[in-house]
């Protein structure tokens, strides 16, 4: 006989973490299942510098930045240049994120228990059009803690479900299809995958050991996105867009971010959309110290850097580093290679020079104000002076 519970959610990561955290408060009982093992959970936030766009912050006030949610309108629409038929949902899902960004998000994850790094960070910021691409004000909340501090609230409120019996992890659970009865989904049907030793992040194996089907009344699909799998990448590239795609990539994600749950989603009769509307960051280097394939970390630049492409042109506004990551991807593109040139001085490497992610900028993650100041006076980053000494071992100072 299969277990039976309220509801279903496939993936075990932030946006999984919160469907049962809101599912549980309501009294609901809830499966949630990942192909992964226990030291996974949370997904790929973990690895995140766990940067929250929030509009009109005291965060933001204290920095004397004007920002409201008509502003935060006109960019995620001048952003997105919402022109297609599908588009209508994800137009309304801006439209709710912003409402929510700019209304009691802030409060509903303060009460939680996170807080924010006074200094808000500029993502983004495009083409300086009023109605074009970017952020027109900065709205990076980094989270105290990073990635850490992003799904620690979530993850405590999901072990406490669980002991009060709401809530039943399925661990090193894959599943392979969406069980339907009359037209709707009623459950799950996937493999017990053996379990692993694996630290988080690595790769882990998908070897099988059993069965299993579980149903519910609603389940919910939260199982990210395809960044791990460059071949899904490549095949659903907009080569129309962004030119042919590049030879060589790297993954700012996990091995798990494989995409196969949206194939499995499809085959039951989702609608999946806009699959080749995708983010790719083009400041991007290899880790000198991989946790998964491909191991890519991104370089979060100021503006000060030269940047030319493969030919030694400089790059045409927007493209500058941290303004327009796809306006610069599709000139990289059109050069028909498939790296650019940095250059620049030891002094802006240590004024503006940062890594992406929890485990490259320790200070943040270690939610002590010691560590945060103490890493200011390095002058270089941490992280940067690792990812120095490893890969060019070269004669900087410090
Ligand atoms: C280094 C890094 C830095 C980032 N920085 C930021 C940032 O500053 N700000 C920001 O907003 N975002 C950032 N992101 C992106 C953000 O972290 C992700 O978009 C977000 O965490 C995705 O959450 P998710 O729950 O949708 O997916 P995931 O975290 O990928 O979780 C999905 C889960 O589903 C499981 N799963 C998949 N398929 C199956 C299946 N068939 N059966 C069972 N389980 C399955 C997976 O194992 C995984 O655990 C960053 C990401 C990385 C990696």
């Amino acid at each position: 006989m299969a277990e039976i519970a309220d509801v279903i959610i496939v993936g075990g990561g932030l946006a999984g973490l919160v469907a049962a955290y809101e599912l549980t408060q309501r009294g609901k009982r809830v499966f949630v299942l990942d192909q992964e093992g226990e030291n996974s959970l949370g997904g790929q936030a973990f690895w995140s510098l766990g940067g929250l766009c929030m509009v009109d912050t005291p965060e933001q006030r204290r920095m004397r930045i004007k920002d409201s949610h008509a502003l935060a309108l006109q960019d995620w629409m001048g952003s997105a240049q919402f022109d297609r038929e599908e588009d209508y949902w994800p137009r309304i899902w801006a439209e709710n994120y912003l409402d929510f960004a700019s209304g009691e998000m802030r409060s509903y994850l303060y009460d939680l228990g996170m807080r924010w790094f006074p200094v808000v960070g500029w993502a983004e910021r495009g083409g300086a059009f009023a109605d074009g691409h970017g952020n027109s004000v900065p709205r990076f909340h980094v989270t105290w803690g990073t990635g850490e501090g992003i799904i620690e609230p979530f993850v405590l409120r999901a072990q406490e479900a669980a002991r009060k019996g709401l809530l039943t992890f399925k661990f090193r659970h894959q599943v392979s299809k969406l069980i339907i009865k009359n037209g709707a989904v009623t459950g799950v049907k996937g493999e017990v995958l053996e379990s692993s030793t694996v630290k988080r992040g690595e790769q882990s194996s998908r070897n099988i050991i059993g069965d299993f089907e579980f149903h519910a009344q609603s389940v919910i699909v939260s199982s990210g996105g395809i960044g791990g799998n460059l071949e899904l990448v490549k095949k659903n590239w907009p080569t129309k867009r962004l030119g042919k795609a590049p030879k060589n990539m790297i993954a700012g994600v996990p091995h798990h971010v494989d995409g196969r749950m949206i194939g499995i989603a499809k085959k039951a009769g989702a609608n999946a959309i806009n699959e080749d509307r995708m983010w790719h960051y083009t400041e991007g280097v290899k880790n000198f110290d991989p946790i998964w394939p491909s191991h890519g970390i991104r370089i979060l630049p100021g503006p000060s850097s030269m940047w030319f492409d493969a030919e030694g042109s400089r790059m045409p506004a927007p493209c500058m580093p941290g303004f327009d990551t796809l306006g610069t991807l599709k000139h990289i593109l059109s050069t028909g290679y498939d790296y650019s040139w940095f250059v620049l001085t030891q002094k802006i490497i240590e004024k503006e020079f940062a890594l992406s992610g929890s485990e490259q900028n320790p200070d943040l993650t270690s939610k002590k104000w010691i560590e945060v100041i103490t890493s200011k006076n390095l002058g270089f980053h941490p992280s940067i002076l690792r990812f120095l000494k490893e890969e060019f071992s070269p004669p900087f100072k410090n």
